[in-house]
């Protein structure tokens, strides 16, 4: 794009980053004040299509499966909000290295990273349909919480949050801006040290060593005695709540042991839990409504900030930990 703009004024690249980003066309022809050969030229060289399949839930969560242009596929999903916010859940990478043991993408291995644009397309697609529904709010949060490890691709990631944020693009406040990590130290260590107000949430899961080895390899190189130090540290830096999310998992983790061993971790300023329903993937069962209850109010008797999120999109496969392309 950048070498078709070569010979125009410079203003007209900023222009076209608005149209793009900001106004969401779909059409190079809808940038009427740009010259018609310039239109053209684009129109040849430049998609702005996105090759996507579309799936809705019973409660109007979305899932798009985009084939990239080497024939890849990933997932992203639109959580509709009842006050108006509008999610999207990117993923970012093809698949994912991590092989957690509760985890669908997990099965998949990792593919390869996601590009800078690929990762923007996934809200861009999202966008247009909002735009086109003449929603009044747009997107207004971005979790990065979809197929991948973020950290393992941290510039790019970084990057297309610098896209999301800006305020002659898409406009999205930093601190609507997610990313969950399995617990990757180097990543929180180098998110600690950007200017970015971001959130951060870890995948914790497990209490002690050897339950979240047994489920989460990244535990290996990464145990929780130095990962909460890079945690503390990443506070210290930023004084940002970090949400600790916890899927419980039926026998395996979402015992009266855990609850209590977990209130003891979460014990510290501006740590907060977030306990979430696990969508079977075949190797465990979900815990029953009456577990999850005990679980909390044993997290709230300690006096640790606890909240609980549902599993949206089942039905389409379009919730957390159901990516799989
Ligand atoms: N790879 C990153 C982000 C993507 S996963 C990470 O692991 O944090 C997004 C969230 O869904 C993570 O908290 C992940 O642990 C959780 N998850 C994975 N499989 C799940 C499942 N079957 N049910 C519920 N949550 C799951
Ligand atoms: Fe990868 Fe996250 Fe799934 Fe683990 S939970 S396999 S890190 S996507």
């Amino acid at each position: 794009m950048s070498e078709i703009l070569v010979n125009e004024p410079s203003f007209r690249f900023k222009q076209v980053e608005k149209a793009i980003y900001a106004d969401f066309i779909e059409d190079w022809d809808n940038i009427t004040n740009l010259p018609k050969k310039t239109r053209e030229e684009l129109a040849k060289n430049c998609s702005l299509g996105v090759q996507a399949e579309l799936f809705t839930t019973k409660n109007k969560t979305q899932k798009v499966v985009i084939t990239l242009n080497d024939g890849e596929k990933i997932e992203s999903v639109l959580l509709r909000h009842k006050d108006d916010r509008n999610t999207v859940c990117v993923s970012s990478q093809v698949g994912c290295a991590m092989g957690c043991e509760f985890c669908a993408t997990g099965t998949m291995g990792l593919k390869r990273n996601l590009e800078v644009s690929e990762i923007v397309e996934q809200v861009l697609y999202f966008a247009r349909i909002l735009k086109k529904e003449g929603s009044v709010k747009g997107i207004t949060n971005i979790v990065f919480m979809g197929m991948g490890e973020p950290f393992l691709n941290y510039e790019n990631v970084i990057k297309s949050i610098k896209i999301l944020n800006d305020k002659n693009k898409f406009n999205i406040g930093a601190r609507k801006i997610s990313i969950s990590t399995s617990g990757i130290i180097d990543g929180i260590k180098k998110l600690a040290k950007e200017d970015l107000q971001v959130n951060l949430a870890i995948s914790l899961h497990a209490t002690n060593d050897d339950l979240r080895t047994s489920l989460m390899r990244v535990n290996k190189k990464n145990p929780l005695g130095r990962l909460f130090e890079a945690i503390d540290y990443y506070i210290e830096k930023t004084s940002r709540k970090v949400m600790f999310e916890y899927v419980l998992i039926k026998d395996v983790n979402d015992q009266d042991v855990h609850a209590r061993e977990l209130a003891g971790l979460m014990n510290k300023h501006l740590y907060i839990v977030n306990l979430i329903q696990y969508n079977p993937t075949g190797k465990f069962k979900a815990s029953d409504k009456k577990n999850i209850a005990k679980f909390k109010s044993i997290l709230g008797g300690a006096g640790v900030e606890v909240t609980e999120r549902y599993g949206f999109g089942q039905d389409i496969s379009a919730a957390c930990g159901q990516l799989v392309a």
